[in-house]
């Protein structure tokens, strides 16, 4: 059921298709007069990209490698844009949009003028989520109930051995000396999230996101002398996804879990919460299994696939991102009425030397890259971000962005 080989149907058209870019960000078109609507919907505000691409290679992360090379807009430019749209559509929000925004390198001095402008015209804030840290803590003392809101750590995964896995460059240090920073602000609410199912993943890691939730419940008590605890107590919310290798990254060639198995790790991670001592702080949610499983095979699947979302589509299922809508049993029978197995999609390793479904398309990124990233995953080892070392993913040749700034 593997490819045997790709050629073009017509003449003149390249084996592989490449990504177009837009190179200079700044001097790229950007929608200052978005349209305005007169019912309420979500996102009703001004929308503000930074930057587009990311600098850090976590190695589940599609975005990360698609949007290959970062490109930074001008801060300048950002200001006058900020202010003209708010001028032009009247919100009394604005966001800023990005992947990792505290990378952007004129952050700082960014949201220090938005502060200020804003807080005189009183329109909100929204953050997008940052990394914490002292600057951040500050700035969302200034825009935010800090009573009310909530930090949000993203570790991904519990251990430090299965985080260099991923390519995660965040340790247990830097996310307990940032709850530390922000409990003695006055936050009381910690969001986590972690992925189960990672490539190599053991019973061990999986413990060590209740560990993880744990130490950082202590964290609270150790920092906040009892009489300065509001209500007495802290919340920790851990949430689990589970995870769904996708085409373009190191991960493309990996294993995904079956239903069982990640329904047997949503039970271990239960468990091992339910063992700690800070137990009562920690609420913990997880992901429906059947979902990400279909994630899964759809992430990585063939033009084969197309026949089953015709026969599911025949049968009604067209709203399935809605969990009420969402019916398993006709997306099985539409494997089974097509003669497919889901797991030769998900569930198996696939070799370095197989034609995948999307090698036609070239992201900018090369195969050689990521398969020294997948080699790398599997020896533990990671990667420096592209501002500290260019680890020569391809995106180079772009011209553009990061790839072509001095490092230091
Ligand atoms: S920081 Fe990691 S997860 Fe976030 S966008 Fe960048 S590569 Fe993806
Ligand atoms: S070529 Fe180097 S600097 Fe440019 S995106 Fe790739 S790793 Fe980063």
């Amino acid at each position: 059921g593997t490819i045997a080989s790709f050629r073009p149907t017509e003449e003149g058209i390249p084996a592989r298709i490449r990504k177009e870019l837009i190179t200079d960000m700044t001097d790229s078109f950007y929608p200052m007069k978005p349209v305005v609507p007169y019912i309420k919907v979500t996102q009703d505000r001004v929308v503000l990209e930074i930057q587009r691409g990311c600098i850090r290679g976590c190695r589940f992360c599609q975005a990360g490698q698609l949007y290959r090379p970062v490109r930074e807009r001008d801060v300048e430019v950002l200001k006058k844009y900020a202010m003209e749209m708010l001028r032009n559509t009247g919100h009394e929000e604005i966001s800023l949009s990005s992947l990792s925004s505290s990378d952007y390198s004129k952050l700082p001095e960014l949201i220090d003028f938005l502060i200020e402008e804003c807080d005189k015209r009183h329109i909100n804030i929204s953050l997008p989520s940052l990394r914490i840290d002292a600057f951040s803590l500050d700035v969302m003392s200034k825009v935010q109930d800090v009573k009310k809101s909530s930090l949000t750590f993203a570790p991904e995964a519990g251990s430090q051995r299965l985080r260099d896995v991923i390519n995660k460059g965040l340790t247990e240090e830097v996310i307990l000396q940032g709850s530390a920073l922000a409990f003695e602000g006055g936050w009381t609410r910690v969001k986590l999230y972690f992925m189960l199912g990672h490539p190599t993943e053991t019973e061990e890691d999986i413990r060590g996101i209740a560990e993880l939730s744990n130490k950082i419940a202590a964290t609270f008590f150790d920092t906040v002398p009892k009489e300065k605890r509001v209500n007495g107590r802290v919340q920790i919310v851990t949430s689990t996804s589970f995870f769904v290798p996708k085409p373009f990254t190191p991960f493309q060639w990996a294993p995904q879990c079956t239903k069982e198995e990640f329904v047997e790790k949503a039970y271990l991670t239960r468990k091992a919460i339910s063992e700690q001592l800070n137990q009562k702080s920690i609420k913990y949610n997880w992901h429906e299994a059947d979902v990400s499983v279909l994630e899964g095979v759809l992430a990585r699947g063939d033009r084969k696939l197309s026949q089953v979302l015709l026969y599911v589509y025949n049968k009604g299922c067209f709203y399935d991102a809605w969990s009420e809508y969402f019916h398993n049993d006709v997306w099985m029978e539409a494997f089974e009425a097509c003669g497919l197995d889901p797991d030769f999609y998900s569930h198996r390793e696939r070799p370095l030397d197989e034609i995948l479904p999307w090698d036609f398309l070239d992201c900018g990124v090369s195969r050689a890259f990521l398969e020294r990233e997948w080699q790398k995953a599997k020896n533990e080892t990671i990667s420096p971000n592209c501002k500290q070392a260019c680890q020569g993913c391809g995106a180079a040749r772009f011209g553009c962005g990061i790839c072509v700034e001095p490092r230091g």
